[in-house]
């Protein structure tokens, strides 16, 4: 397109292929990279501020704006056949079009609904907050919770477009900020070179269209190479086994991306204590989880995270996959038994 000052990246998935586009203003000209001539719900909730999905209903030939609540307890069964039966009052058909508008539950939920709806409809991604924009919102993961466990019920579906616009970022208040950034800190962890020179320098929140394009680039390359999951992408969990049983431990009173920072650090320490990285390692990333406001601890013992980890869905046949960083831009992937995860967890400062 001509006039276009952005980034427009390609994730290359065959017949899924889709374009990623992280453009300041961009939400008002969503008509430009995504067909709205059809039947579209676009669902949100209620935390997103109201005229994101207004701007995009008024785009379309005609829509109908799904807002589901604020928070986690969103992503449930119930939820979602509410919003399944609004989509079929609706009168929706295979050949229309869902949009989710808004952060992770939004993005989950919606992908999910879209992915079962009359066997699958296609759906854009509009992510509003910063996890969503840099991790959440591409790679094509959708679900719901169960009462035993986060994202229990969901499949893998592609969307066919995901458009960020930085602007809907600048007014994010201050906790889904720090949210984001746990994530950021985990591509910077794994990629290191420019990406973590950048965020140490300087606040991630003056760089938005330059940060997110370059987290979105990591994980555009890594899904390429392992959609659904079985090797290489589970890279991206670097942060994630401890994060998990934080959140969970706190009855998720601390967020996914403060849960992941935390994990991180903890997972560097004990690697480090394990002798696979040096003890700059460990410092780098306690420093920039510092700057940025963030805790490299949590108050819960070995065994209460063990418990919680336990029962975390990454855990199949009495072992677990932990992503150990050697040093900042080189990680790897290494299967521990369970027995062994609380030897990981004191070593990561657990009491
Ligand atoms: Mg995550």
């Amino acid at each position: 397109m001509s006039g276009f000052i952005g980034t427009k990246l390609t994730m290359n998935l065959g017949e899924r292929s889709y374009d990623i586009i992280v453009k300041s203003g961009s939400l008002e000209n969503l008509y430009q990279f995504a067909r709205l001539d059809r039947r579209v719900a676009v669902v949100t909730d209620s935390g997103v501020p109201a005229q994101y999905a207004q701007m995009v209903a008024d785009q379309c030939k005609d829509a109908h704006i799904i807002t589901v609540p604020q928070g986690e307890a969103s992503k449930s069964f119930k939820i979602l056949e509410s919003v399944l039966r609004q989509m079929l009052e609706f009168g929706m058909g295979r050949g229309d079009l869902v949009i989710a508008v808004g952060g992770g539950v939004v993005g989950d939920l919606a992908g999910f609904a879209a992915a079962t709806y009359l066997r699958g409809i296609a759906y854009v991604q509009v992510p509003t907050t910063l996890l969503a924009a840099v991790d959440s919102s591409v790679g094509g993961k959708t679900a719901v919770n169960l009462p035993t466990g986060k994202n229990q019920l969901g499949c893998f579906y592609q969307p066919s477009l995901v458009l960020c616009d930085t602007d809907a970022l600048s007014t994010l208040p201050e906790a889904e900020y720090k949210n984001g950034c746990g994530e950021i800190i985990k591509y910077a962890v794994l990629a290191g070179g420019e990406l973590f020179s950048m965020i140490e320098n300087a606040d991630t929140r003056t760089q938005y269209a330059d940060v997110i394009a370059r987290c979105v680039t990591i994980k555009r390359d890594i899904v390429g190479e392992d959609e659904f999951d079985t090797g290489r992408r589970r890279l991206l969990n670097l942060g994630h086994t401890f994060g998990h049983a934080i959140e969970k431990c706190s009855g998720y009173s601390i967020p996914h991306g403060a849960a992941v920072g935390i994990g991180l650090a903890m997972m560097c320490r004990a690697a480090h204590k394990r002798g696979y990285c040096a003890s700059d390692v460990p410092e780098k990333v306690e420093k920039l989880l510092a700057k940025y406001g963030m805790s490299a601890a949590a108050d819960f013992t070995a065994q209460e995270l063990y418990d919680a980890a336990l029962s975390d869905k990454k855990i199949a046949g009495g072992s677990v996959s932990l992503v150990i960083p050697e040093k900042i831009g080189c990680c790897h992937a290494l299967t521990v038994s369970c027995g062994d995860m609380l030897g990981w967890l004191k070593d990561g400062g657990a009491r």
